[in-house]
């Protein structure tokens, strides 16, 4: 099945929107009866709305899951393309990620994951690409490189941030989080600027645009804090958490069998292409309704939509103030991710980052598809932000900018010009935290807001995501303790 969302680009078949993915839902709804009252809602069908709508209906709970796009997943899914998936959103996952490991072993999927990197053939190199020119470096100079540059960043307190954040699954941001919360990294960099050497500099500022996919400006540093807690406190830690271990079926592989769980417990009801238009709670239940005009009741809602997309929806009565402002400044996060086939064999093994000059800032070699090709990926941001499908020439001089290569194929989702994402995984500006993580998290009357936007462990991560489905359908089950298994 194609998905309406996605480009892809070869010279032969030029840019076009659509690409095809065992996320898109035939039929799109199972819908029977419009009179129907739902015992819970669930709107979003991504990792939290899909956890979240199994665990209801399994528990007994007759469920209706709305999603805007024709597919399941949101923020990730993959597209296979002649036999290779490429990776549109979300992507790497990690046995240390405690909600994401326990989905994989209830789906027996340990061993369907591969490493990204292949440090083993051709340019097998570290190519760092600044105005003054490219150096080149072995991958452990460039590991060397990445933990002093990061360990000068985050030793806030001699011990690389352990007393910050000692606890990264907390919900409580201590005074000294959020004096940091309110700081940008960029506030951060000047503090230590005469102890980087200019490699180091670079190294760490593109690192941390690589996970803020914001501006130094606009990143909280508390936030990267928390990354680097959540990885370990090192930099090998960061690697093996963010960007190593992918599914070899792709990300739809695993959001599949949580969708097929929910409907053989024979209590899912689905609509796709249904985005929810207005939310009315404020009597007994809810009653919500789709842009179409077509509504739907129940008792209770799980709203599982990113929070730079709630203030879309008008709810009624409106959102309570913390989380309407929450939603105002929104997250800061315009990530721009590439994907490139390329006939060049020998860049498998290369890493690099080009910055500050280029629009893409970090990029490697993620993969080899059947026909012998290397995959490349690469991300940019709001620093140098542009939108690949407007000027595909200038995405291809952005991929050049790490390395000369060949050009055979470009895959990529442009997540900035998403109505139902307006932005890549969640990256908060500095006091976004700390002045509206609890407003974020806070129920209102049957509505349990869920999103891996407001997780408190792996936030803004597919792990966030599941941690949050988990707590929505906790909570509501709740609401019906003595009628469903708890
Ligand atoms: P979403 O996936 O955004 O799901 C929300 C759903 O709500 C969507 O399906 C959306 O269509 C729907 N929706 C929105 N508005 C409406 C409406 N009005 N009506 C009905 N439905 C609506 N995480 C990792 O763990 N590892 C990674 O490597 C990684 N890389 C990433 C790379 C990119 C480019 C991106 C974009 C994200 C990445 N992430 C990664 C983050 C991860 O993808 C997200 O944190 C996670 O998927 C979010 O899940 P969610 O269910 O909370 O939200």
């Amino acid at each position: 099945m194609t998905s309406k969302d996605g480009y892809s680009w070869t010279e032969a078949q030029g840019l076009r929107a659509g690409v095809p993915s065992i996320g898109v839902i035939e039929p799109p709804t199972n819908v029977k009866s419009a009179d129907t009252v739902y015992d819970v809602i669930v709107v979003g069908a991504g990792y939290c709305g899909l956890t979240a709508a199994r665990d209801a209906s399994l528990a007994g709970l007759k469920v209706l899951l709305l999603e805007a796009r024709d597919r399941i997943g949101g923020r990730s899914w993959s597209s296979n393309i002649e036999g290779y998936p490429y990776e549109m959103g979300g992507t790497w996952v990690f046995w240390g990620q405690a909600n994401v490991w326990r989905e994989i072993a209830r789906y027996g999927m340990q061993d369907e994951l591969e490493i990204s990197y292949d440090f083993s053939k051709g340019i097998n190199k570290y190519l760092l690409s600044s105005p003054q020119g490219v150096q080149t470096f072995s991958h452990e100079e460039e590991d060397a490189l990445m933990q002093s540059s990061l360990a000068k960043l985050v030793n806030v307190d001699g011990c690389l941030g352990r007393t910050v954040v000692p606890f990264p699954h907390s919900g409580v941001l201590t005074p000294e989080a959020r004096k940091y919360d309110h700081m940008s990294v960029a506030d951060r960099l000047a503090e230590i600027k005469n102890d980087l050497t200019p490699n180091e500099r670079l190294c760490a500022e593109a690192f941390v645009l690589l996970c803020s996919g914001g501006t130094l400006e606009t990143t909280s540093f508390y936030e990267f804090l928390h990354w680097w807690a959540l990885s370990g406190y090192s930099y090998e830690g960061c690697i093996d958490y963010l960007v190593k271990y992918k599914f070899r079926g792709g990300q739809s592989s695993f959001a599949i069998r949580f969708f097929r769980e929910a409907l053989a417990s024979g209590n899912l009801t689905y609509a796709f292409n249904s985005p929810v238009a207005k939310i009315q709670h404020g009597g007994e239940g809810v009653q919500i309704t789709t842009r179409v005009g077509k509504t739907y009741k129940a008792a209770k809602m799980i709203c599982a939509i990113p929070l730079n997309v709630l203030n879309d929806v008008a709810f009624d009565p409106p959102l309570a103030p913390g989380r309407k402002a929450a939603a105002t400044t929104g997250h800061v996060n315009q990530c721009v991710k590439v994907h490139a086939e390329i006939s060049d064999k020998d860049l498998r093994s290369f890493t690099g980052i080009s910055y500050p000059h280029n629009g893409l800032l970090y990029g490697f070699g993620d993969g080899t598809t059947p026909a012998g090709n290397t995959h490349v990926v690469a991300f940019g941001g709001q620093h140098n932000h542009f939108h690949p499908e407007e000027n595909l020439e200038h995405t291809k001089a952005a991929l050049q900018g790490f390395v000369p290569m060949k050009i055979q194929r470009l895959v990529f989702h442009n997540w900035s010009k998403d109505e139902f994402a307006k932005g890549a995984w969640f990256f908060p500006a500095p006091g976004l935290l700390a002045t509206h993580l609890k407003d974020m998290r806070a129920r209102e009357r049957n509505i349990v807001f869920a999103c891996s936007d407001w997780a408190l462990g792996w936030r803004s991560f597919i792990d966030g995501a599941i941690e949050e489905g988990t707590r929505a359908a906790i909570t509501v089950r709740g609401d019906f303790a003595g009628r469903v298994k708890l």
